[in-house]
């Protein structure tokens, strides 16, 4: 099927209509409302949106993978198939970030040639392909195997703004990606910061360099993108991507129907009808109604990205984690301190997963307190240059803070992986009852397990459309006190929440405690003893003897943070090395990594998964 299809439709060249890309089913629901758009809310519309004429539609990849299985329960291979078999003469769009496929991090290429495969299958007609860095020896196996199956290969541009990143620079990356053998050539304007002037010089530089299509996709968050499309398709481009009105604007793609009506009666005219297009945003203005947990203030046109160049689907992630730690007042902080990280990172576009990399980050640096206290093991890999070479050169001091004087690569970082796929075959042997499941797990291997067994034992439950109830807190068990509160002190209020509490020393017990989500460590001479051991939970002083003991040799692992295990990757016995990581942290909702501070032998494992830790006890014992 999709190969006549692509006969029936080539795409757009100089003086035909410009095409058009909708994103309502995957990019406009991940920028405003945290990719949490089920599939029967899709395959509602689905048979409507076939109709449209539309040059493809966006329906996969991108974050909405990870989400699927995580939050809404379901198959994401499944959703694919299904709109595959709605949507007969639409080319189907998925957005595939090169090397790391729609994860976080680099596969092996035996998994990325796999995936990609399924992937056409399964119904992707258009690849769209991007690297976060722009390294293109990221794009190398993914393109080369999306043109083998016989997929339309869409080459990326990641479009930033930094000292080091101009038109220029871009052509010359469009021009090595044709080279590669791209059929279109996108302009992958995440942040939305392309202004009119320079859309036009950056598509009249990349059509004398090149002889293909290009497609333009930006978000309007900066409130520029329509604009920037009209200066870009004068200047020649022949795609654009926009959204159904009723999940336009803002950090999502500007309105496709204000977009057919700017181009009508021009030599650009799209051709689409108006009046069926406004029939099936007005649904989607009702499907989006059930989404509005997920709604979030960040998500309008906020002319401050210009300075921080957060992209949509960041912007509207990190309100969300913001606000489930009570901590959305730093989000002004936290905006400032991300082009200083990104700085000292060699100016990386912000898109998966550097944004992540970046965000993360930025992030602990504002709510620790100190910037660097907490190093996350994505930030040592990407200044290990294991994401890549970064576009500019890195600050050496955090380089140093990051991996001390080990050596970055200079190597592809895929061409440092073995072949995972026989493995990841045996590893999940009776669960996967195909290769998309063996897939799936090579992606996000703790969430597809537990969706896996849900699956097996009939307990798959999307994540309730119905916020929970933070008012009515639980029962609370005999001995609970408070743990988070407002304290007023000279009319000046803050918001106090006690995180965990610590060893007793010379009668002083440390309480680390968030005030206004910055962590402090309080020594308290306790009158009543009563010992807070995570939020929400105080135990009685005869559990105290269950305390691990205070770290206080060189090889005692600890965490800088209180929070909850949620991996334990050594056992007794086993062998580490100066730095490896030994455990996972979950703090603030992110994973922290632990490394050992020395090398040696796990001499004793004081933790289990899902316990909660304070920053001054021994974790893990390691012996020289
Ligand atoms: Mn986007």
């Amino acid at each position: 099927m999709p190969s006549e299809k692509e006969e029936k439709k080539e795409p757009c060249t100089e003086g035909s209509a410009v095409g058009i890309t909708e994103t309502v089913l995957r990019d406009a629901h991940q920028s405003l409302l945290a990719t949490r758009m089920r599939t029967s809310d899709m395959l509602e519309m689905a048979g409507q949106l076939d109709k449209v004429g539309y040059w493809s539609l966006e329906v996969w990849g991108g974050a909405t993978f990870d989400t699927c299985l995580r939050f809404l329960k379901e198959d994401p291979w499944e959703r694919l198939r299904a709109l595959r078999d709605a949507i007969p003469n639409t080319r189907l769009q998925m957005l595939l970030r090169g090397q790391n496929l729609v994860g976080y991090r680099h596969y092996a290429d035996d998994v990325v040639k796999k995936f990609i495969s399924r992937a056409k299958k399964n119904g992707v007609d258009v690849f769209r392909i991007f690297d976060a860095l722009n390294d293109t020896r990221n794009l190398d196996t993914a393109i080369r195997t999306a043109k083998e199956v016989g997929g339309h290969v869409e080459a990326a541009i990641c479009y930033t703004t930094s000292p080091v990143h101009t038109n220029e620079s871009f052509a010359a990356l469009a021009e090595k990606l044709a080279s590669m053998g791209a059929d279109t050539i996108c302009i992958k304007d995440m942040a939305g910061l392309l202004t009119p002037e320079v859309a036009f010089d950056l598509v009249t530089r990349l059509r004398e360099k090149i002889d293909l299509p290009i497609h333009m996709h930006s978000h309007d968050s900066c409130g520029l993108a329509s604009m920037s499309y009209l200066k870009g398709v004068e200047a020649g481009a022949g795609i654009i991507d926009t959204a159904l009105s009723s999940l336009a604007s803002g950090t999502s793609q500007p309105p496709t129907e204000s977009l057919i009506a700017a181009l009508a009666g021009t030599p650009y005219d799209t051709g689409l009808d108006l009046s069926l297009i406004s029939e099936i945003a007005d649904r989607f203005r009702e499907i989006r109604k059930k989404y509005g947990r997920y709604e979030s203030e960040h998500t309008v046109i906020n002319t401050k990205i210009l300075i921080s160049q957060i992209p949509g689907g960041m912007m509207s992630n990190l309100a969300h984690q913001l606000k489930e730690q009570n901590a959305l007042d730093r989000m002004s902080d936290v905006l400032l301190e991300i082009p200083r990280v990104r700085k000292e990172m060699g100016y990386p576009p912000l898109v998966t997963p550097s944004s992540q990399v970046v965000g993360t980050q930025a992030t602990l640096n504002v709510l620790t307190g100190e910037r660097y206290k907490v190093i996350t093991s994505e930030t040592r890999n990407y200044f290990r240059n294991l994401y890549g070479t970064p576009p500019g050169v890195v600050d050496e001091e955090a380089r140093k803070l990051a991996i001390g004087d080990e050596k970055p690569i200079d190597r592809r970082p895929a061409d440092l992986l073995e072949p995972e796929l026989d493995r990841l075959m045996r590893e999940i042997d009776g669960k996967a009852h195909s290769i998309e499941d063996v897939l799936s797990y090579a992606l996000f291997p703790i969430v597809s397990l537990e969706f896996f067994e849900q699956r097996e034992s009939g307990t798959l439950e999307p994540e309730p459309l119905e916020p929970p109830v933070d008012a009515i807190p639980e029962a609370p068990a005999p001995h609970f006190a408070p743990t988070e509160f407002i304290a007023t002190v000279h009319g000046e209020s803050y918001k106090v929440k006690i995180a965990g509490a610590g060893h007793k020393v010379e009668g002083k017990r440390p309480f680390f405690v968030m005030i206004d989500n910055r962590l402090e460590e309080v020594m308290i001479e306790t009158l009543s003893e009563i010992i807070p051991t995570m939020a929400g939970e105080v135990e009685t002083p005869n559990m105290s003897e269950s305390y691990r003991p205070r770290a206080s040799k060189e090889g005692d692992v600890t965490t800088p943070i209180p929070g909850k295990i949620t991996s334990i990757s050594v056992a007794e016995g086993d062998t580490v090395a100066d730095g490896d990581v030994v455990l996972t942290v979950e703090a603030m909702k992110m994973e922290n990594k632990i490394h050992t501070p020395i090398a040696g032998t796990v001499k004793k494992i004081l933790v289990k998964i899902g316990d909660s830790v304070n920053p001054d006890e021994t974790l893990i014992e390691i012996e020289k």
